[in-house]
């Protein structure tokens, strides 16, 4: 794809955390942008005064940022066809109101909620599609004039052509096509004179010279709505691309109950972005092969809606947790380190400033449990060890293996080797373990299962050979005789 002129947006209702699904549909759109050398512009949709907030609005430029996603227009980088925030747009949006009512080809229509809804029921109850009938279609000046007087304020209503086929091609799903006839005129202005999102969706798509619209399936019922608009005003119409919905692996919609569904819950839980950027390519969209980890650039060569699936996506967290864990290994082990303090300052294993050696001493033990983890919120559960001297056994079993009659002997064998050992390191423990059990003539595992119990309280955990020199000559003592006590 070489199309350098492409102009794609992501335009967000900043009225929440800034979901998964967001983030995909930013992604992909710029993957577009990046991959033809065309231009994504980020706009503010925040007619819902209600629920839209600056504070989401700025949640979601971070997580964009973080994700690595940037723009070229839009929200804090300008361009010529701003604003880009809706809200700011609204003597746009009138000008072209003004238009259609001129025309029309939209109306005023001064009904109440409670006539709306009367006739939403009568509709229902007789088994009708509910849609406006039009009894305002053909208001003349006077009834107008007699309505505005009863103090009733007019929404304006978008005069939808009758039996007309509405057909258009997506990018992703092929030919849609619907019929005009049950839509029912529309509201594209309400009565506080803010414009619906299908309305001012078209005229920012238009004016600001968009070629491409991709965003999420839930928006494809609103298509038709949208490219009457078009047609009405006389707007070339872009080319829609509707991605597939993102389903729970019970294929039920994705939500709350699937797990964490915010970009900002991955991103506290310690998920790296380029990880979840990988992990979202993928929700939707299938390279050909079977590689599975890609660099921002590898997708950007790669991507292309042809390949994007009409099916849903089904949201498999233990997919993400791999790709993570890939990621998490090339990690240097600095920047990990500086994941896992706020978590284990979290857990409170880490309290206070930490000085250089402590520090280091922690970076270390990070190393020893990175093997275990998908993400840097699971650090704490597996370096907890590291932390804790009061040892508690796990279960009955945990208990039983120490009180088998060969452990005071293996303890101590180990505890001397211990105690005159020059260098506490893996290679000197790993050789004083087998020395034991040579000695006392015993299989590997009934020397190192007591030794990790007395040491654990566990029978799982990371290596001896990685726990014990951390935790050094003293503490390993120490853990050991308050162990064998603790059975006494
Ligand atoms: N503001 C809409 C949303 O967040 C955007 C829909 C669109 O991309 O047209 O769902």
């Amino acid at each position: 794809m070489s199309d350098a002129t492409m102009r794609v947006r992501f335009a967000p209702s900043p009225t929440g955390p800034f979901h998964i699904g967001g983030a995909r549909s930013a992604l992909f759109n710029w993957l577009l942008a990046r991959k033809t050398g065309g231009k994504l512009i980020l706009r503010i949709e925040d007619t819902d005064l209600e629920r839209s907030s600056r504070e989401s609005e700025e949640n979601i430029k971070n997580a964009l940022k973080w994700l690595g996603i940037d723009w070229d227009e839009g929200i804090d980088a300008g361009g010529e066809y701003g604003p880009y925030r809706q809200t700011e747009r609204l003597p746009i949006y009138a000008e072209y109101t003004e238009r259609l009512l001129a025309s029309g080809k939209a109306y005023r229509c001064y009904c109440t909620d409670q006539e709306l809804d009367a006739e939403r029921q009568k509709l229902m109850a007789e088994g009708q599609t509910p849609r406006y009938l039009g009894k305002c279609r053909q208001l003349t000046p006077a009834d107008e004039a007699a309505l505005v007087a009863e103090g009733r304020k007019p929404t304006v209503r978008f005069r939808v052509p009758e039996n007309q086929d509405i057909t258009f091609q997506d990018a992703v799903r092929g030919t849609v096509s619907f019929d005009s006839n049950g839509i029912g005129d529309y509201v594209i202005v309400k009565s506080d004179g803010i414009p619906v999102y299908n309305y001012a969706v078209v005229l920012d798509d238009a004016l600001m010279k968009i070629t491409h619209v991709v965003r999420a399936e839930e928006h494809l019922s609103n298509t038709p709505r949208q490219i009457l608009l078009y047609q009405a005003l006389g707007l070339p119409l872009p080319i829609f691309g509707h991605v597939s919905l993102i389903l729970g692996k019970d294929r039920s919609k994705m939500s709350k109950r699937h797990g964490a569904t915010s970009v900002e819950q991955y991103r506290a839980l310690g998920y790296l972005p380029e990880a979840l950027v990988n992990f979202l390519a993928l929700l939707g969209w299938s390279p050909v092969g079977e590689q599975e980890i890609f660099s921002s650039a590898e997708l950007i060569e790669l991507f292309s809606l042809d390949h994007v699936a009409k099916n849903p996506a089904v949201f498999d967290i233990d997919k993400l947790n791999w790709i993570n864990s890939q990621y998490l290994k090339r990690l240097d082990l600095g920047s990990l380190t500086d994941m896992a303090l706020p978590h284990l300052r979290e857990a409170g294993l880490v309290v206070g400033e930490l000085n250089e050696e402590r520090h280091e001493w922690v970076k270390q033990v990070v190393g020893a449990v990175r093997e275990y983890i998908s993400f840097a919120a699971q650090i704490p559960e597996h370096a907890a060890v590291f932390f804790q001297d009061e040892i508690t056994m796990e279960n009955d079993e945990t208990a039983e293996i120490l009180r088998d009659p060969d452990v005071p002997q293996v303890m101590e064998a180990f505890l001397h080797k211990l105690a005159v050992m020059e260098n506490v390191n893996a290679e000197q423990v790993q050789a004083a373990l087998k020395a034991v059990g040579k000695e006392l003539k015993l299989g590997g595992k009934k020397v190192f299962m007591p030794v990790r119990v007395a040491l654990t309280g566990k029978m799982h955990g990371p290596e001896l050979i990685a726990l014990i020199p951390l935790l050094g000559v003293e503490r390993t003592t120490a853990r050991i005789r308050r162990s064998l006590a603790l059975l006494n």
